[in-house]
């Protein structure tokens, strides 16, 4: 397909709802960069942990955050099922930012302003020269509110608990699908409800909902959003 410079599409929603998956593999597909920004505050999250830093000491967690280098990369990429690789401060975290540990503290982390400010500030870095699928909470309402198309995808939380669920078992984790069902539903009352860039969807996106539909149907109906843009743009 032809593609028009500058394109950035923004797809946000509650956790595990499939949009990484879909972001990723529409990036691959029209050859956009891609950029999961979960894992930058993921990141962060893991940083404070390693260094001792108490997570509800909002100064000290955000002064650390400041201060992280923070390099991700989808090229060049390990065969371990990997959709990127996320280097801090040099060290490959790429699996170590999806532990228990870190996924019961990352929404205390993010619900930092100062934390956000920084992050923000580094994926608008990421999307300045467009041509760039950006996922997360708050791309269509707080990082691109420009891009011509956003995307809000969800599925029910017992459906992407289990999608959750299935990812840990490939990766050879034992898991108890009622505590990852708890994880999700705790972290998108803390999303939804923070003070800073809640969880929720622009007022111009469209809202996909991926229960019980396939990953490749979904994708085919955003292609057709996407053609249909950039007709019209
Ligand atoms: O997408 P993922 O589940 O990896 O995100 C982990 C956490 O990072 C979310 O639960 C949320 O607290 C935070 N996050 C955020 N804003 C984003 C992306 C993620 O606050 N844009």
């Amino acid at each position: 397909m032809t593609q028009k410079q500058g394109m950035t599409i923004a797809i946000d929603g509650p956790a595990a709802s499939g949009k990484t998956t879909v972001g990723k593999k529409l990036a691959d597909l029209l050859n956009y960069l891609f950029l999961d920004t979960g894992c930058m505050y993921r990141a962060a999250t893991l940083a404070a942990l390693k260094n001792d830093i108490d997570v509800h000491d909002e100064t000290a967690v955000t002064e650390h955050a400041k201060t992280i280098d923070l390099i991700i990369n989808s090229t060049d990429l390990v065969e371990d099922g990997r959709l990127y690789t996320v280097l801090l401060n040099g060290e490959d975290v790429t699996w170590d930012i999806r532990t228990p540990a870190v996924d019961a503290n990352v929404s205390q982390v993010s619900k930092y302003l100062g934390v956000r400010n920084e992050m923000v500030k580094r994926q608008r870095e990421y999307g300045r020269k467009g041509n760039v699928i950006m996922v997360g909470r708050d791309i269509g309402t707080i990082v691109l509110p420009d891009a011509p198309l956003k995307l809000y995808i969800t599925a029910t939380a017992e459906e992407r608990a289990q999608r959750r669920w299935q990812d840990r078992q490939m990766q050879g984790h034992e898991a108890s699908f009622d505590i990852i069902l708890e994880d999700v539903i705790r972290r998108d009352n803390i999303d939804s409800q923070r003070k800073h860039s809640p969880l929720k969807p622009a007022a111009d996106a469209i809202e996909i909902d991926t229960t019980q539909q396939s990953v490749d149907l979904i994708i085919k109906q955003i292609m057709t959003m996407i053609q249909e843009k950039q007709e019209v743009h």
